[in-house]
C-alpha cells in the first residue's frame, strides 16, 4: 500500500537514484574511505574528555563560533578580506552551493571520473549536471572542458584538487584558464590538501568567481563532520542565508577547537601518511598499474579487479571497488594509505588474492 504511495509522491529522479553505499566494515582493516588511520595521543584524548565533560549539550550550538572560525582562518592562511563558512562536512557545503545557484535551467559542471557527490547532489536539488571526461591519464582535457564551459555556461563548477578517485593534482594553469573562462562560480575542492599541500586559497583575491572548499575529514576528524568554504564575504553572506543555523553541533565545535589548537599532531600524522604513500606506491607497482597520487589513497588497475576486491574482502581487507562505476575506471581499485602495518598487511593480502 505505502509502496505505491511512495512511488507516486517521491520525485522520479530520486526513485531512480541509488543511495550512496557505505559497506559494513565491522572487524575489517578499513582502507576504503580515506580516513586518517592513526589514534590521537593520550594527552589529546584526555584533553578532549575534559572539554567534552564541560560542554553544554543541553544548549543549541553557537551558530557562529568565532573562536573556531578564527583558528581556521589562521591555520589556512586566508588572505585579507576573506572569510569562512562552516559545514557539517564538505558534502553539506556542496549541497548548499547547489541550492544557492540552482536558478531555472542552471548547470552544475564537473569532470569525470571525479567525486560522485557532485552529480548526486545536482540530482538531489534538480540541477542539470554536465560531466566532462578527463584525458586518458586522468589529467584535465582542457580543450573539451573550455568548450563545455562556453557551450553550457555552468552556474557552478566543481574541481577536486587533488581529484578523487584518481589522486592526481590537475594542472594549476589549466584550472586558472577554467576560472577565467567561467561566467559562473568555480569551487576548488581541496579535501586532500593535507597530502598535496598545494592550494588555491592564495589566489582567492585574484578571481571574483572562485571559492575554495576544504574538509577536516581526511586529517583525522571524519567522525566530527567539519568542512569549510573560504572566499569573499560577498559570496559567504549570501550562502550563510541557506546554512541551517545549527549545522555544526556543540561536540564537533568543542573537539575541533582542541584538535586545531594541536594541529601539528595531525600534520605529523599526515606526513607519515605521505611517506607511507611512497612505499605503498612502490610495492603496489610490482603487481598493478598504479596512478600518481598527491592524496592519501592510490588508484590502481589490475586484471579481474572485482574478483581481487572480493578476495581481499574475504581476507578482512576493505578497499574501494571502482570497476564498473565509470568506463574509464574499468578494473580499477582504490586503496587508502593506512598505518605502515596496515599497508604491509594490504600488500600481503593482495599478493595472496592474485596468486
Ligand atoms: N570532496 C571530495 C573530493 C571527497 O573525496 C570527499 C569525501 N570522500 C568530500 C569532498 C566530502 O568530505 P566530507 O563530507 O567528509 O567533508
Amino acid at each position: 500500500m505505502s509502496a505505491a504511495l511512495v512511488q507516486n509522491l517521491i520525485r522520479p529522479e530520486l526513485l531512480a537514484l541509488h543511495a550512496y553505499h557505505v559497506p559494513d566494515s565491522a572487524g575489517m582493516i578499513k582502507l576504503d574511505a580515506m580516513e586518517n588511520p592513526y589514534h590521537l595521543p593520550q594527552f589529546l584524548r584526555d584533553e578532549i574528555a575534559s572539554v567534552v565533560a564541560g560542554c553544554e549539550i543541553n544548549r543549541y550550538p553557537d551558530p557562529d563560533p568565532y573562536v573556531l572560525k578564527e583558528k581556521i582562518r589562521q591555520i589556512s592562511q586566508l588572505p585579507e578580506g576573506m572569510d569562512v563558512l562552516l559545514g557539517n562536512g564538505s558534502d553539506e557545503l556542496i549541497q548548499l552551493l547547489a541550492l544557492a545557484l540552482n536558478k531555472p535551467g542552471a548547470v552544475l559542471l564537473s569532470v569525470e571520473p571525479s567525486f560522485v557527490m557532485y552529480k548526486m547532489i545536482a540530482t538531489f536539488v534538480g540541477m542539470r549536471y554536465v560531466g566532462v571526461p578527463l584525458g586518458e591519464d586522468f589529467s584535465l582535457d582542457i580543450d573539451a572542458t573550455l568548450d563545455a564551459i562556453r557551450r553550457e555556461r555552468p552556474a557552478l563548477v566543481f574541481l577536486a584538487y587533488p581529484n578523487n578517485p584518481t589522486g592526481n593534482l590537475f594542472s594549476s594553469d589549466d584550472i586558472k584558464k577554467i576560472i577565467a573562462a567561467s561566467t559562473g562560480l568555480v569551487v576548488i575542492d581541496e579535501a586532500y590538501y593535507a597530502f598535496a599541500r598545494d592550494s588555491f586559497i592564495p589566489h582567492l583575491a585574484d578571481y571574483p568567481n572562485l571559492l575554495v572548499m576544504r574538509t577536516y575529514s581526511k586529517l583525522g576528524m571524519a567522525g566530527l563532520r567539519l568542512g569549510f568554504l573560504a572566499g569573499s564575504t560577498a559570496w559567504l553572506t549570501q550562502l550563510e542565508k541557506l546554512r541551517l543555523p545549527y549545522n555544526v553541533g556543540v561536540l564537533p565545535q568543542c573537539v575541533a577547537q582542541v584538535l586545531l589548537e594541536n594541529h601539528s599532531v595531525l600534520l605529523q600524522q599526515a606526513g607519515q601518511i605521505r611517506e607511507d604513500r611512497t612505499v605503498l606506491h612502490q610495492r603496489l607497482s610490482e603487481m598493478a598499474e598504479v596512478y600518481p597520487s598527491e592524496a592519501n589513497f592510490l588508484l590502481f588497475r589490475i586484471d579481474n579487479a572485482t574478483q581481487v576486491f572480493n578476495a581481499l574482502k574475504e581476507r578482512g581487507m576493505l578497499i574501494k571497488n571502482l570497476d564498473g562505476g565509470h568506463p574509464m575506471l574499468k578494473n580499477c581499485l582504490r586503496v587508502t594509505v593506512g598505518t605502515s602495518l596496515e599497508c604491509q598487511k594490504f600488500i600481503e593480502a593482495l599478493q595472496e588474492s592474485i596468486a
